[in-house]
């Protein structure tokens, strides 16, 4: 762009819209066309060139995810339920990016969006009562209403390694892949990082490289995922069930259909338990994760479990020794986000994998050649960094948002984020968040969650419209109470007892905290359905000012 059209931007009238969404995933997406079905004007923003979100970002070898397709999909309109067939039972990156370009065109979404458009500065007019915000580009926008789209993990951590821009041969970062192919064949792999993502992508490359090094610091538990092809006669049973499973999903902890228990670990003896675990593994993590009640409040139960699955390390992998390093210890299991995974640990059987324990050998730079540790250097031509996200508030934070009486979003979060219900704060009028820091977040179906969010704004929203309500922001006094539940909630936990990135421990000089409704999705719904229709207790709004 040249800095002529940049200066011309700036002194054009902005476009005004009724509302702007900023991120076009799943809940952007949703979010425009709800307030389009009402009638409202919408602009969506999309820092990348097509709708998507995460699975726009993420498309390294192996992406998956680790929640069943069917409950992974919109609910608001049967017909789309009834069209889309998915293929498996847990869809890969590329399904769900199909699936929702299928929903982008089939509501002609993307006429509403602007693609490649960063949003950058973002602030409220008070006197005019409008929010104005500016793009990377230096486009200029004003909306009454913004919703904040940006999900929670959108943001990939900086590389922490000195040296990146030495290395000469091929450096990939997991959450922002090339969208051309890459060919491993021949070459030798080395990949930083043994969360999700790098669980996924470690026996994906595996197949096809010369030799692949897996940086691991801390070891994850990861449980085996037993993804199946669903065939015609099962998808057609799920469809012609599916307002059922749905009702079934939205009244549960995480939003999905998956079993549930109410049995705490103790009260089955050893031998049924291990006979209970041991089938749960054989069926798959979506068994698995649901076998006992009390695994997240029980210290020594928690333990029960974690201890089954190191054991499962010594059955699957060959060499002891690197058995005992994939042992994860120090935390309890689940704490941390659990993965899923398909042959993970017995990638390491095969004899071009090694493990690089990072705890006896830090990483200390990437070189012109590969990386170096602490005690060598190993010679690479690719590098994956599989190094996580600056996670739940880092999407928000990296865009300069100023509320009310000059208020800086950095500042009012300074010391973590605060939020009534994950949806409104106090001081940034008319600024919801979808999928916000402080809801069940990444505890729960984030699509569920998405339409859940969704339909509360805009129906809140709707509810100004009729009242002549100009603006709407959550009370002092109910963001300090919704913060304190949170926290009450967590610290009955065993989240709060792992460094992760759910505690912002991942990222230097990050506050430390669990910022996430951990009382469940259902639980979750009620509240916000209560404050609706109590009038939307703990919200203050402002009478829209004549014009006369
Ligand atoms: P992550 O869970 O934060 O894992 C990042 C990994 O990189 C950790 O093992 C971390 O080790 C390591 N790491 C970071 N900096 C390092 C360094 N300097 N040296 C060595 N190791 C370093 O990130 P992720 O795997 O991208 O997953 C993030 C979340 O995204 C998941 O928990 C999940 O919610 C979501 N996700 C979901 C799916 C799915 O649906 N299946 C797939 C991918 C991601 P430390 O832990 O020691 O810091």
């Amino acid at each position: 762009m040249t800095s002529t059209t940049a200066a011309t931007r700036e002194t054009q009238a902005p476009q005004r819209t009724d509302a702007i969404v900023i991120g076009a995933g799943f809940g952007g997406m949703y979010a425009v066309h709800r307030l389009r079905c009402e009638g409202l004007s919408v602009l969506g923003l999309e820092a990348g060139g097509d709708v998507g979100g995460t699975w726009y970002w993420n498309r390294y070898p192996g992406a998956r995810c680790d929640v069943t397709s069917i409950d992974y999909s919109y609910a608001f309109s049967e017909a789309i339920e009834q069209e889309w067939t998915w293929s498996e039972t847990f869809a890969a990156g590329s399904e769900i990016l199909a699936y929702a370009n299928f929903v982008a065109d089939r509501l002609d979404l993307r006429s509403a969006y602007r693609f490649n458009s960063r949003a950058q500065v973002i602030a409220f007019d008070e006197a005019r009562q409008v929010w104005t915000l500016m793009t990377a580009r230096g486009e200029r926008f004003e909306a009454d209403h913004l919703i904040m789209a940006t999900g929670p993990l959108s943001l990939p951590k900086p590389i922490d390694i000195p040296g990146a821009e030495s290395f000469r041969g091929e450096l990939y970062r997991s959450g922002k892949w090339p969208h051309h192919a890459v060919d491993f064949s021949g070459k030798r792999v080395g990949l930083v990082g043994t969360g999700s993502s790098g669980i996924q992508i470690a026996p994906v490359v595996a197949e096809t490289c010369q030799s692949l090094s897996v940086f691991q610091r801390t070891p994850s538990f990861t449980l085996p995922m037993r993804n199946r092809a669903i065939s015609d006669d099962f998808a057609a049973q799920l469809k012609a069930n599916m307002s059922g499973l749905r009702a079934v999903a939205r009244n549960t902890f995480t939003g999905g259909v998956r079993p549930l228990s109410t049995r705490p670990l103790f009260s089955v003896s050893a031998e049924e338990r291990n006979e209970l675990m041991e089938d749960a593994w054989n069926k798959g993590a979506l068994y698995f994760l649901g076998l006992f009640s009390d695994l997240l409040t029980n210290a020594a139960a928690n333990e029960v479990v974690a201890d089954f699955v190191r054991g499962k390390i010594d059955q699957v992998v060959d060499d002891p020794v690197t058995a005992g390093k994939l042992k994860p210890r120090g935390y309890p299991i689940y704490a941390r986000r659990p993965c899923l995974d398909t042959h993970y640990y017995e990638t390491f059987n095969k004899p071009h994998v090694s493990l690089v324990d990072c705890f006896e050998e830090p990483i200390t730079a990437i070189t012109e050649t590969g990386l170096r540790t602490t005690q060598r250097q190993i010679d690479l031509d690719v590098i994956i960094m599989a190094t996580g996200f600056d996670a739940l508030t880092g999407p928000m934070l990296a865009i300069d948002i100023t509320g009310r009486d000059g208020v800086k979003l950095s500042d009012a979060w300074r010391d973590g984020p605060r939020s009534y219900l994950a949806l409104l704060m106090d001081g940034f009028p008319n600024l919801f968040i979808i999928g916000g820091p402080n809801g069940p977040s990444i505890l729960a179906n984030y699509i569920r969650l998405d339409e859940m969010n969704v339909d509360w704004v805009v129906d809140c929203v709707l509810h100004m419209r009729r009242q002549g309500l100009a603006t709407v922001e959550a009370t002092p006094e109910a963001v300090a109470r919704w913060g304190q539940t949170v926290g009450e909630i967590a610290d009955r936990t065993l989240y709060v007892k792992a460094d992760t990135w759910y505690t912002g421990a991942n990222i230097e000089g990050k506050p430390r905290g669990f910022h996430v409704f951990a009382g469940g999705l259902n639980r979750y719904a009620e509240v916000c359905a209560g404050v609706a229709a109590a009038g939307y207790e703990g919200c203050s709004f402002t009478a829209r000012q004549s014009t006369i």
